[in-house]
């Protein structure tokens, strides 16, 4: 029997590729399992590569669905790169290490999921004989991780709206270097004018034909594959439960992992790091009366949100008192944040990225003499964010040479007013 979907706001089943194909469930709410499944971790642990663990994970949530030798030829080309589980050595960061999930082709933990969903969206697409075009609005990571992910996939065409002169020189150059099948807008407006459009094409006649799909991080064909490394960690410390600490912004790496501890990983507890967009550590932290808040500029800024788009799952996952228990919150400033990059460097000669640094200082504050291994997760590589590092420790981190060769690169883009109809001209 195959693994069924239901919505968060109660309608359902569906199956996965119901799923994976329509991002959000009919009634505007998030897929989740209806039965989370038993993986048989013993077995899924002694994998000896990080995609045949990918592979025997997966197939206990979608493998009858897809079919294991297909399952098995996606995930292999998909998560293709080293995740190197690196332990940090200095006093005071006994048993801490570093799961460095930014080898994938863009740099960043997105690579993950952006790829595996496109290599399970094109096999679901050919087998129905259906094209899509994926619409994503992006303000940095995800947007380059959707591109490269999907570029050259056949059957599905991506098209990327960005706020112009609103992201990193290096995010840019990410974003229009150019693709096979891929189409970028600069938009001259902000993240929210590239969002409002998004929203507005996927009820504008002029594009229904286009059979547009998202590919964000609610999606469950990104949010699965998310799991895979927290079992790899795992693995690397011979089966001992963890501490994982997650910086986080829209939750979709946090629920990952409790959906794999749900399905039987071990772990000891998740620590959801969060930058000073802090509605979730203030709920943990017990504040019933925590909101959704507009979303303040940091400079971790790929966790810049206001309103977490997966807590809705989360939620649905575990009642609040099991969410309070499992997970512990924290929320690092921008100066924090600095000192962070600075400290670790300092005292282990780590060189963290923004992101991975406020988990590092979540870790540091939290700890309190655990006998249980501690796992942060380095969700970006310094070198995609030269200036901050550089302000940190004087040190510019050294790009990889897929980086270092992107400037030389062909782009292509095109500039748009803040409008839709400028959008269903062009596409
Ligand atoms: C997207 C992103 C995050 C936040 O992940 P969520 O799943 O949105 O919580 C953290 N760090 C980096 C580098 C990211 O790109």
């Amino acid at each position: 029997m195959s693994l069924h979907f239901k919505s968060t706001r109660g309608s359902g089943p569906f199956t996965f590729e119901e799923a994976l194909l329509s991002g959000l469930a009919p009634d505007g709410g998030l897929f989740v399992p209806e039965a989370i499944p038993r993986v048989e971790f013993s077995d899924v642990l002694s994998a000896e590569s990080f995609s045949e663990l990918g592979f025997r994970a997966l197939s206990f949530w979608i493998g009858d669905e897809v079919g294991e030798d297909t399952l098995r030829a996606i995930v292999e080309s998909a998560l293709d790169f080293p995740v190197p589980l690196v332990a940090l050595e200095g006093p005071g960061w006994e048993d801490v290490h570093v799961l460095e999930l930014f080898h994938g082709p863009t740099l960043s933990f997105k690579d993950f999921g952006a790829r595996t969903m496109a290599g399970l969206m094109g096999h679901f697409l050919e087998r129905r004989g259906e094209r899509r075009t994926i619409l994503v609005a992006t303000s940095g990571d995800t947007g380059s991780a959707v591109a490269d992910g999907f570029a050259g996939q056949s059957r599905i065409e991506v098209v990327l709206l960005y706020p112009r002169g609103k992201v990193s020189p290096m995010q840019e150059k990410q974003l229009i270097v150019d693709r096979p099948g891929v189409r970028v807008f600069a938009v001259d407006g902000d993240f929210d004018d590239c969002q409002r459009i998004v929203k507005e094409a996927f009820t504008d006649p002029r594009l229904a034909g286009r059979g547009l799909s998202s590919a964000n991080s609610i999606n469950v064909g990104r949010l699965l594959p998310q799991m895979l490394y927290y079992a790899w960690a795992v693995a690397q410390l011979g089966g001992r439960g963890p501490v994982f600490c997650v910086p986080s912004g829209n939750l979709g790496n946090l629920t990952a992992g409790i959906l794999a501890h749900l399905s039987g990983l071990v772990a000891q507890y998740f620590i959801a790091a969060h930058n000073a967009n802090d509605f979730f550590p203030r709920l943990l932290m017990g504040d019933d009366e925590a909101s959704f808040q507009s979303t303040i500029p940091t400079l971790s800024n790929a966790m810049d949100v206001g309103a977490p788009s997966n807590f809705e799952r989360l939620d649905h996952l575990l009642d609040r008192e099991s969410m309070r228990r499992l997970i512990r919150g924290a929320s690092v400033t921008d100066a924090e944040t600095l000192a962070s990059i600075r400290r670790v460097y300092e005292e282990t000669g780590y060189v963290a990225d923004p992101h991975t640094a406020v988990g590092l200082e979540a870790v540091r504050r939290m700890r309190r003499g655990e006998a249980a291994p501690v796992v942060v997760l380095a969700t970006a590589h310094p070198a995609k964010f030269p200036e901050t590092v550089e302000e940190a420790i004087g040190i510019t981190p050294e790009a990889p040479a897929r980086l270092a060769r992107l400037w030389d690169e062909p782009t292509s883009f095109s500039v748009i007013g803040p409008r839709t109809d400028e959008l269903a001209a062009r596409v």
